[in-house]
């Protein structure tokens, strides 16, 4: 099928009535959505609200901008102190470090630019080459953000271009959710966009190790609710392993070119996860040569390991699955997209942005 069929209401509904029928054989079941896309997709389409009630859809800590340490803010900002021009992603400048935001530093006289790729990023170094100026980009994310950031160091970039890395592998953060067992998690939707990155594949082994039922999802109504069918289905006759349904955009092996480069520049270390505390070889790590493109190692600047939240945040809950944002006494009162408290208000990813603008 192509996308345009996902948003068909007759198929919707078809499969929804499937999703009840298949709901009456099964007691309560958690299926977990681990995409930031996925979770902007659910609450737009009202799509938990639909499901059988024995049938809870959470979601997990797929929004990168919601798991970047505090101190990475710190480190920036620091960095920034040392005369650097900054760039970032929008939703970065509002994320809470221990000491404020980059919003705030710029509002100071920090030099920090909003970018929307790295490209830009490395377009203003150019700029500033003659003159000395080091920019450093932040750059965050996962398996779908990287592969730019490997191949703007593989090409190359102006010698006064950084970046402070906090590009996170995300299949070891879906393991660490599994091995944790603070919720259990019958079905993971998969993140669609990383699997076109890595291919379906690479999630197999979690189904091997913890007998998960996974599905790759596409991020129409009809995926999401097609992904939650066969879930269901899966659950109810014992089965695990990963199915396909986002084929149209997910291969079993995913893109062999950006799989090369982020081989090429990226291996693995232990990293820490806002909310979640350090996973096991969830770092990308910078490799060999492209060390010298870290920003806190040319200004002397160390992350300090923190994975804690602002004061009264539940958000470390919200991102293991543990609480609805609806259950944090901030949402919506303290804590909005317009003043938010903590990071999953704050990016366009999170959950309880998106649970506060549904
Ligand atoms: S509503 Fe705000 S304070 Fe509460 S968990 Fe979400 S981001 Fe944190």
């Amino acid at each position: 099928m192509n996308a345009g069929e996902f948003l068909d209401k007759k198929l919707i509904e078809r499969i929804l009535a499937k999703i009840r029928e298949e709901a009456k054989y099964l007691g309560n079941v958690t299926l977990m959505e681990v995409c930031g896309s996925h979770t902007q997709a659910v609450e737009r389409f009202g799509i938990r609200g639909i499901l059988p009630k024995n049938v809870r859809l959470v979601s997990g800590p797929g929004c990168p901008v919601c798991i970047t340490p505090t101190g990475v803010v710190d480190a920036a900002i620091k960095i920034a102190d040392k005369g650097a021009i900054i760039t970032t992603f929008g939703d970065v400048m509002r994320l809470p470090g221990s000491a404020g935001t980059l919003e705030e530093a710029k509002a100071m006289g920090a030099d920090v630019r909003v970018v929307y790729s790295i490209a830009d990023a490395v377009e203003i170094a150019r700029r500033n080459e003659a003159s000395g100026t080091d920019v450093v980009h932040i750059a965050i994310g996962f398996e779908t953000t990287a592969p730019t950031t490997a191949s703007v160091l593989l090409a190359s970039p102006p010698s006064n271009f950084y970046i402070v890395n906090a590009h996170r592998w995300f299949p070891p953060a879906m393991e660490a959710l599994l091995r944790g067992g603070e919720v259990r998690i019958d079905g993971f939707i998969d993140p669609g966009h990383v699997a076109t990155v890595i291919g379906s594949d690479a999630f197999m082994f979690l189904s091997k190790k913890y007998g998960v039922a996974q599905v790759v999802s596409g991020f129409e109504p009809g995926d999401i609710l097609l992904s939650v069918l066969v879930l269901l289905r899966m659950i109810r006759m014992g089965e695990t392993g990963v199915v396909n349904e986002y084929e149209r955009a997910v291969k079993k092996n995913g893109n062999a070119k950006s799989i090369s480069a982020l081989k090429k520049v990226f291996g693995k270390e232990h990293a820490e996860w806002r909310g979640l505390g350090k996973i096991p070889n969830s770092g990308m790590k910078l490799k060999g040569k492209f060390g010298r493109f870290d920003a806190t190692k040319k200004f002397g600047v160390k992350v300090a390991s923190s994975s804690g939240m602002p004061s009264g945040c539940s958000c470390s809950a919200v991102l293991r699955g543990k609480i609805s944002p609806q259950k944090c006494p901030l949402f919506g009162k303290k804590c909005t997209p317009q003043k938010p408290v903590g990071p999953c208000m704050v990016s366009v990813e999170g959950a309880c942005y998106n649970a506060y603008i549904a």
